[in-house]
Formats: C-alpha cells, structure tokens, sequence
C-alpha cells in the first residue's frame, strides 16, 4: 500500500476518489443493522483533512441536508486538496425516529467519546471518536434549536480555545458564542483529542431552512479555503468574515405568565434592556403581560410556539454591549443570503449560484 492511500476499517480510499464507506455500529430490535454512513472525498494533492458532522440530534435535519449539497458542490471537483469527511447522519436510529433522542431516550451529545461495548449511542459515538476524529486536522458539527425553536445562523466554540475561533472566524458566522463545552459532547471528545471544532446551529428541528442550509455550506467552504483545503477567494468576497460578532454569554427570557404567546421581534435584531419582546396574554381575555428584556444584547434564539406555560424559554438574548452595531455586522454577514426568492432555490444542489462562488 502506498503511502498516499487512506485505509479505514479496510476500505481503501486513493487520492482523488469519492467513497461512501460503512461502518457497522450495532443490530436494532428489528434486526436491522446500523451502520455509520461516512463519504470521504479526497483530492488528488496532499492536504488536511476536515470532518463534517450531522445528525448527532436525529431531528435537526438540516445538518444533513447541508453535507448533501456540500458533497455534490462543483467546487469539490476542482482544484480540492486534502480530504474531506463528511457524515450526514451519524446518529441513525434518532434519524429513523424523527427525533433528537436514540431509542433508548438518551442524548447521542451526552455519551462521547463512547464505548466499544457501551450502549448503541456509546457505540456509536465511539465508532466517530475512535475510527474518524484522529484522521482530521478540523471538525464542524452542524445542529439546529429544537422543536418550535428557531436560531440565527451561529458558532459554539470553547472560550480561550485559541484554534476552534480560528476555525470560527473562517466560518464567518454572524454570531459566535464563546461557551463552556459541557461533558459528554462530540465538542468535548474534540478538545480531549486536541483537534480544533466547532458547532454550527442554525434553524430548527424537523425544518429544512434555505437560509440556514447556505450559510451552513457557505462557512464549511470557508472553513476549506482557510485550511488551504479549497483556492482562496478574491479579496472582494471575502468581506462577510469580517463581521463576525462574537459574544460570551447567552440569556433566556422565559415566560412570567401563562398564555397565548406573541412574539414583536425578529432574530438578529438588536435588544436592549427594558425593551418589549412580545407578550402573553390570557386566553380569557383578562390580562395581556409584556415581555420585558432584562438584558441588552442580540436575539439569537426564539420560540416559534403560540402557547407557553409560565417557565418556557421564549428569547435568547445573546449578551452585547453594542448592540445596535451588532446587528448592523449581522445583517452584512448574511449579504445577500436573506434576499434569495423562494423560486430561485428549485435545486440548488448541484450548483448553487451564491455558495458556489470559485
Ligand atoms: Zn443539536
């Protein structure tokens, strides 16, 4: 074997072939088996390699829906070095569900790094932990909100982890938020391996979102060109990553009161304290309760839900003491990506005019 070929669990990839390799993981009650499904596209020059990850949360489809364009992108074909790895949905049975949880109810996000002979989600995290991770040089993790909770397009990166906020910053991401990583995740798996990553949440569960989707594929090719994976761009278009907002804390307004719930503002728009958000009103018509902001910042997050007991997380407020000039940079980060009509989205997958750019 040459020194160029890369070997995982047997199949062998050359330099400038495409494969779509199968790692077996588990057997399900049905009897089926479940098998991580990985495409790794190499080029045909030396490089480093990226991991592109989706579907750790079976329900936030919209992390697969961008590997598929990524992977069918005309730009892959040409002048591409190194390898990329890209797994659509690697927590399977969550996906089969329509649903964040594996079938034994827990958090795929909450068992890393795994274990051969763990769980089925301890399987399978130690099946991405153990036979992908230590061939990459860079990881991006692509999640969504939840169910009925939509985000602006934005990064999760480990605060002082000086190598994931280069990736960040290349990603070009409107909003960065620097937060603690929490025990269990793949972004924890990551940091212990000593390989830069970071998380991309755009959207919601369950919703394919257009503009979540290009932004999404948009940062991972920049995230290429960065690492010298893909050419480099002409000076002009590369302004988007200048205006990145990177924030350090979030905060969620919730509910004071029951009731029927409307929401006044948009994400991406600047919030200062004191400032009404929406309201809850009584479904008797008795009172209508104002939702307040006890912070300033950005909103970042929102429910999408018409109905909130007293408790529920309405807005997330992503702390910032400029906020106006916030949400100026925001709106140029997403340059021309909130404007492209529904119509001009038919099939982009092949060859998307914005993200496409070479
Ligand atoms: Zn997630």
């Amino acid at each position: 074997m040459s020194m160029t070929e890369l070997e995982i669990q047997g199949q062998i990839i050359k330099p400038g072939e495409r494969k779509l390799i199968s790692l077996p993981v588990g057997v399900l009650t049905t009897h089926e088996p479940v098998t991580m499904r990985a495409w790794v596209i190499r080029g045909k020059t030396a490089g480093p390699t990226l991991m592109v990850t989706g579907c750790i949360h079976g329900d936030e489809i919209n992390g697969a829906e961008i590997i598929r364009r990524l992977v069918n992108s005309p730009s892959l074909r040409k002048r591409f070095k190194g390898t990329l790895i890209a797994v659509p949905i690697v927590n399977v049975p969550a996906f089969s569900n329509r649903s964040r949880y594996l079938p034994d109810r827990r958090d795929l996000n909450r068992l890393f790094p795994g274990s051969p002979k763990g769980s089925l989600g301890g399987r399978l995290a130690h099946v991405l932990t153990s036979e992908l991770l230590p061939l990459c040089d860079a990881v991006v993790d692509l999640h969504t909100g939840a169910v009925n909770r939509a985000n602006l397009p934005q990064v999760r990166v480990t605060a002082e982890d000086r190598a994931s906020l280069e990736v960040a910053q290349a990603f070009g991401s409107p909003v960065t938020l620097t937060t603690e990583t929490q025990p269990g995740t793949f972004r924890a798996a990551c940091n212990e391996a000593g390989i830069p990553v970071i998380l991309y949440e755009s959207g919601e569960a369950l919703r394919l979102d257009t503009a979540s989707i290009r932004f999404g594929k948009r940062g991972v090719q920049a995230v290429m060109r960065h690492m010298g994976m893909l050419p480099k761009r002409p000076a002009a278009a590369k302004k988007s990553a200048k205006h990145a907002v990177v924030c350090e804390k979030g905060h969620w307004e919730r509910a004071q009161v029951g009731g029927i719930f409307t929401a006044l503002i948009a994400l991406g728009k600047a919030v200062k304290k004191g400032d009404v958000l929406g309201f809850v009103a009584d479904p008797f018509g008795d009172y209508e309760e104002e939702v307040v902001s006890s912070q300033t910042g950005i909103l970042i997050g929102r429910t999408n839900v018409g109905q909130v007991d007293e408790g529920d997380a309405l807005f997330h407020v992503a702390l910032a003491r400029f906020p106006s000039r916030a949400e100026k940079k925001i709106v140029q980060s997403g340059e021309g990506l909130p404007d492209i009509a529904e119509d001009d989205d038919d099939h982009p997958v092949h060859y998307d005019p914005y993200t496409d750019v070479i």
